[in-house]
């Protein structure tokens, strides 16, 4: 049943990605409800204030609340599984506009996407950031890198994590050319932050470098923190 759902999809994408209800030709992605419906973040104050005493990070910022069967939920998850890249785009722009990012991240040098490993990134196709992170980059007018950044190991759960592994202290990410972000500053971006520990691994290793300040953007955040 599945499989006919998506390939309908495929030929008539005219549809609300949430509801399913038919878009007039002035909607994209979600109709008028949905889209009125979309759980914006009103307060960012308390992300900021997650990363505290654990990384240093100038600003962090997310455009949607995230939780289990809601609409934000839905649009990431087609963003993510099922090929519908535009839908990146589409929350890249509007969040853009809403937050007003022009003026919030005036001194960014470099957008950078949490990497996928390129075994994912193989059988999924494409990184779910991309289409977001380069829109971003376009409105604001901010070079958008994704070859320097990489996740080098796969992401193992602790049951699979052999002694060796649990005790080392290696990154599963790496920079191919760290010289490349001295000085700069940088903003990360992710669908959704959860526990965080994603994006802290991430700042460690970017920190590593002289000079480098970086600020978060996410697409989401989950109602757990
Ligand atoms: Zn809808």
């Amino acid at each position: 049943m599945r499989f006919f759902q998506d390939l309908f999809r495929l030929f008539y994408p005219n549809l609300c990605v949430n509801c399913d209800r038919n878009l007039f030709s002035s909607e994209k992605i979600l109709c008028g409800h949905c889209k009125n419906d979309l759980p914006i973040l009103q307060n960012n104050d308390n992300i900021t204030e997650l990363f505290y005493g654990r990384i240093n990070v100038e600003q962090v910022v997310s455009f949607l609340s995230y939780h289990k069967n809601n609409s934000t939920q839905k649009l990431i998850h087609t963003l993510k599984y099922k090929g519908r890249e535009d839908i990146g785009e589409f929350l890249g722009d509007w969040f853009v506009k809403e937050f007003n990012l022009l003026s919030r991240f005036s001194d960014i040098d470099v957008i950078l996407p949490v990497p996928l490993h390129n075994k994912k990134l193989k059988t999924r196709g494409y990184n779910q950031l991309t289409s977001f992170g380069q829109k971003v980059s376009k409105e604001l007018n901010i070079e958008f890198c994704s070859t320097k950044f990489l996740k080098v190991s796969a992401t193992k759960t602790q049951t699979f994590k052999n002694r060796f592994d649990r005790f080392s202290n290696h990154s599963s990410f790496k920079l191919s050319d760290p010289s490349y972000f001295k000085n700069k500053h940088i903003l990360l971006i992710d669908d959704v932050i959860t526990t965080g520990a994603t994006l802290i691994s991430c700042c460690e290793e970017l920190l590593k470098v002289e000079g480098v300040k970086i600020s978060i953007a996410t697409l989401a955040l989950t109602k757990k923190i």
